[in-house]
């Protein structure tokens, strides 16, 4: 500013200062005509640069044009400030996307509501939660699209602590829960979570517990009767004794089992358990497993291996073991005698292939996706008769998570079995 007036000031002079010495010289017609003259050419100028400011502010030109003199700082001036001007909107539009990307990015749904409860704003997660589109549902009211009439009512009650819990939102198949935050006098936020896993993975241990119980009430019944009996002090006589005290045993040994299998299943499932990269040969394996599968079977089954590859395979030595003994276990279980088992290993475009195939009473197609959850049997009884607990092929499945592998079973009813647990080539380590 000072040094406008300065550049002002000193410009004035100069012309004063000038038109003085004319009219010294010539008279002061001259001097005063030379004053008018130069004060035109000054307003003349100023004129000039007033229209091509005005230009530039309707165009917004932007810096380019210099008009020299006082007009320069005016003109540099202005340009700053648009620049600044720029700068900030830039800024603004910056923190607009962050803001955007994050609420697109947000797994939890975010609906801004005004207060008649009409949509203003929501994000991706919270169209796919209530199945909205912003586009063509701004300005709509919520309560309107969300026809539940406990949502009316959450929304019309106090600001809660408690979430509310919807289920089936306009059609979808998810659980919400629902909670809405004050945060100005004109709109509210309606914030969504998807807890559709989280009621599924509770529904699954209700139903494990469930399960579990039923597995052990059975032969505690059958133990706790036996002791009822025993201490009623009733003579028996020693064959009965005998297979009183036998069923007590295979009783508690079932019980045993189960809970030891239970276990294992839950090491398994564990996040903190990692598997080891053991060498383990594969012609090991189908020695100790053969072997199993002919004691089992005490002579009723023709068992069988094949295999001519002698491969390794990089994981666990028991966990290998425990897997494909409970396929040749099965295979047993549920081969009537006269069958033949045969047990495989084969390599397949890198992959290795470790099979038990039987002659068995077969599985009907139905159940094949459900074989490897937790306690699920064809026939319950059939399992029971022959010392199943349900838990095999769902610790067959960990075992094949924890080597990147797959088990695959195809089967025909009253003909027989196949279950393939394929390693994938990574894992095989050829001879
Ligand atoms: P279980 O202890 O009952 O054998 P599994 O988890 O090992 O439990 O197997 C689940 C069910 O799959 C069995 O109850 C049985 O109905 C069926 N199953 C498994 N293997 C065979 C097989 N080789 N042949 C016929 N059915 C089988």
């Amino acid at each position: 500013m000072r040094h406008f007036l300065k550049y002002t000031l000193s410009a004035l002079l100069v012309i004063l200062t000038f038109s003085t010495l004319v009219s010294l010289a010539f008279g002061w017609v001259w001097g005063l005509g030379l004053l008018a003259l130069f004060m035109t050419a000054v307003a003349a100028r100023d004129t000039w640069h007033m229209m091509t400011l005005k230009r530039w502010l309707q165009q917004q030109m932007g810096s380019g044009y210099q008009p020299g003199g006082t007009w320069n700082q005016v003109f540099s001036q202005l340009y700053r400030l648009e620049k600044h001007g720029e700068q900030t909107q830039q800024k603004l539009r910056e923190a607009l996307e962050r803001f955007q990307h994050a609420g697109a990015a947000l797994p939890s749904g975010v609906v801004v509501i005004d207060t008649a409860d009409r949509i203003r704003w929501c994000n991706p997660s919270a169209e796919k939660h209530l199945c909205i589109q912003l586009n063509q549902d701004r300005g709509q009211s919520l309560t309107y699209l969300i026809r539940q009439p406990e949502f009316g009512a959450y929304l019309k009650a106090p600001p809660s602590e408690l979430p509310l819990l919807l289920r089936r939102v306009r059609g979808n198949d998810l659980s919400l829960s629902i909670q809405v935050v004050p945060y100005s006098a004109e709109e509210r936020m309606l914030v969504s979570h998807d807890i559709t896993q989280v009621e599924r993975d509770e529904l699954v241990r209700q139903d494990f517990v469930a399960n579990v119980s039923h597995e052990l009430r059975t032969p505690l019944t059958v133990v706790g009767g036996f002791i009822e009996t025993l201490l009623e002090g009733k003579p028996l006589d020693e064959g009965t004794q005998r297979r009183v005290l036998l069923t007590m045993q295979a009783q508690t040994q079932r019980m045993q089992r189960l809970v030891e299998e239970l276990l294992t299943l839950s090491r398994l499932e564990s996040q903190l358990y990692s598997t080891p990269d053991d060498l383990v040969p594969v012609n090991v394996l189908m020695q100790q497993l053969v072997q199993m599968g002919r004691q089992l079977s005490q002579g009723q089954h023709d068992v069988q291996s094949v295999f001519t590859d002698a491969d390794s395979v990089l994981g666990s030595e028991s966990e290998l073991l425990s897997a494909f003994g409970n396929l040749v276990t099965n295979a047993v279980r549920y081969t009537p005698p006269g069958g033949q088992i045969h047990l495989n290993w084969r390599r397949e475009r890198g992959d290795g292939i470790f099979s038990v195939q039987d002659s068995g009473i077969g599985i009907p197609p139905e159940h094949l996706p459900r074989l490897t959850e937790r306690f699920y049997r064809v026939d319950r009884a059939r399992s029971r008769e022959t010392g199943g607990t349900g838990l095999g092929l769902a610790i067959v499945k960990q075992i094949a998570i924890h080597h990147d592998s797959k088990l695959e079973i195809c089967s025909e009813p009253g003909k027989g079995s196949t279950f393939s647990f394929r390693i994938p080539a990574h894992r095989i380590v050829p001879k």
